[in-house]
């Protein structure tokens, strides 16, 4: 799809949304052209991964029509002017659905943009359409959606990871644009890694939640998947700040410069049941850290080991609460019946699939009057020792770093029916949301089949424009995560 109908040059695919911007400046090509390029790409290989649910082209055209009137009538620019964007379908826009890849609510079309699309259309960036995922944004591997499932851009056979798989495909196969998706668990770094993106999970609060479909909303935040780091960071300096519609953002002092110098090696995720070449790609950056000037330390993090019971009680508990609006009556798919009791269940179950309503149970019973002291309660404290530990961690460092995923992304049906292996995705991400600390995953090269490896970086409450510059200086050293997949930008 190299020609276009118009006269312009476009950007190289591989482009980053900053070389977008400069290209649109040079006047080399017009949005529109850019717009209508980025839109034919999402109708052929974003819908062949399944990645792309939703493509916006009437609504995407007309702002790229305005954007193109605005540049030459000499109006004032927004810092994102042009730039297309996604949208995970579990983030409310005012075009499209929001069904957040579920039954239950099909067809639903929120009335208004969520306060972070809001604000990047305010700087000018244009939706484009609207990713898959996993249902409610529970899973790890896009395969629970009601759209389908997503093709990993590097081996069509495999998993993008998840729940933001849509995003990530097309994060790692083409450039120009960033996607919006959301991190309860690892959500946007675990699929970012096994898709070769760059994925920010923000400090807990950064980001308002308003126009977010709630899964675990003491762990929820939205954040990019973008090509590199630095076009995270102004996407995050753009969605970010203190929302009045969202009583649990805040705004955050503008960061310190200084940068991060001293970097904690998890020793926990270099043991055994990490895959041996992760661990080799691990050890071959901290070299590389050390070459730019970096000291790097050892740290144990034992508390790595509960992470993931806590987390499967917290985020279980939160979602069967957060979910028990949708009951065919206060709204979601309702299925009629003259017992006001069947209705209720019947329409939960055709609503919901199984795994969502696994969860569901599994929540109800942790939050159940018996139980609840011993599942619930004991997690509560459990975070509390896990956030204590990763901060006095980050006391003695700057930034704690890990590989994302223990394995590289597995085959499409391998782990889908046995919960527990896809519960094991998560063991390396989780922490940073028990915490509400700030990740940056990464693209670190490329295992022995050309499968994406990630590592991320932890910091302190509010320093994510730290760590996006940690991580920008280490894209800036090494460039391989500029490729695309053979036959991605097709
Ligand atoms: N894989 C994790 C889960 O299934 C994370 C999900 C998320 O971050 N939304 O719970």
């Amino acid at each position: 799809m190299s020609e276009s109908a118009d006269s312009g040059v476009l950007p190289a695919p591989e482009s980053t949304s900053l070389e977008v911007m400069a290209h649109l400046k040079t006047g080399k090509c017009t949005t529109v052209e850019l717009i209508r390029h980025y839109l034919k790409y999402l109708e052929t290989i974003g819908r062949d991964l399944g990645a792309a649910v939703e493509i916006l082209s009437d609504s995407a055209l007309a702002a790229a029509q305005e954007s193109d009137t605005r540049r030459a009538s000499g109006k004032p620019l927004g810092c994102l002017e042009g730039v297309p964007f996604t949208a995970k379908m579990n983030i409310a826009t005012r075009e499209g659905t929001t069904d957040a890849a579920s039954g239950m609510l099909r067809g639903f079309a929120a009335s208004e943009d969520s306060t972070a699309v809001a604000r990047l259309r305010a700087e000018g960036a244009i939706l484009v359409g609207k990713s898959n995922c996993d249902e409610f944004a529970m899973g790890a591997s896009n395969e629970s959606s009601h759209h389908g499932v997503v093709h990993n851009p590097w081996d069509r056979d495999r998993v993008p990871g998840g729940s933001s798989g849509g995003a990530a495909a097309l994060a790692g196969s083409f450039g120009w644009a960033f996607h919006l998706g959301s991190d309860t668990g690892g959500s946007i770094r675990q699929p970012a890694a096994f898709c070769g993106a760059t994925g920010m999970k923000p400090t807990w609060g950064r980001v308002s939640r308003r126009g977010l479909v709630a899964f675990g909303s003491s762990l929820d935040q939205i954040g990019p998947l973008t090509r590199d780091a630095r076009d995270a960071q102004l996407v995050l300096s753009v969605m970010e700040g203190r929302d009045p519609l969202d009583a649990t953002s805040q705004s955050f002092n503008p960061s310190e410069t200084s940068s991060m110098k001293r970097i904690g090696l998890v020793s926990e995720g270099l043991t055994e049941a990490i895959a041996p070449e992760i661990r080799q790609r691990t050890v071959e950056v901290v070299e590389r850290l050390k070459k730019m000037g970096h000291e790097v330390v050892e740290v144990s993090l034992g508390t790595l080991s509960k992470a993931n019971a806590c987390y499967q009680v917290i985020a279980t508990a939160e979602a069967s609460s957060n979910l028990a609006r949708f009951d065919g009556i206060h709204t979601g798919q309702r299925v009629q019946s003259e017992d006001l009791e069947e209705l209720y269940s019947k329409s939960r179950r055709q609503g919901f699939g199984a795994e969502v309503r696994r969860r569901i149970m599994l929540g109800t019973f942790v939050l159940s009057s018996g139980y609840i002291d011993a599942y619930y309660g004991k997690a509560q404290q459990v975070r509390r020792e896990i956030r204590q530990e990763m901060l006095s961690a980050l006391d003695k460092v700057d930034s704690l770093m890990m590989p994302v995923s223990p394995f590289a992304p597995f085959r499409i049906g391998e782990r889908v029916s046995d919960p527990l292996a896809l519960y094991a995705c998560d063991i390396l991400t989780v922490t940073a949301n028990l915490a509400g600390v700030p990740a940056v995953a990464i693209p670190c090269g490329f295992d022995s089949e050309g499968l994406p490896i990630g590592l991320q970086w932890m910091g302190k409450h509010g320093d994510d424009h730290r760590l996006l510059d940690l991580a920008t200086s280490l894209q800036d050293q090494d460039d391989s995560w500029r490729g695309l997949p053979p036959g991605g930008s097709q």
